[in-house]
């Protein structure tokens, strides 16, 4: 799997500084607050927002 616990425990979104979550598929981390799912890239996550992708707050994950 992708990126360790320990990341995880210390990335945040960098607009709401809010905890992110792996998504379904373990290539993106999903602030939990806003919605943006930003890309793993290389197991590396890129927490940056002109990267990541808008979701609706919530676990559907689908795309429109
Ligand atoms: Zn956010």
């Amino acid at each position: 799997m992708s990126v360790p616990k320990e990341l995880l425990d210390i990335l945040a979104c960098p607009l709401c500084r809010t905890e992110v979550r792996p998504t379904p598929d373990g290539d993106g981390l999903k602030c939990v607050r806003c919605g943006r799912v930003y890309p793993v890239k290389d197991d590396i996550p890129v927490m940056l927002p002109e990267e990541a992708k808008e979701e609706a707050p919530t676990d559907a994950g689908q795309f429109t």
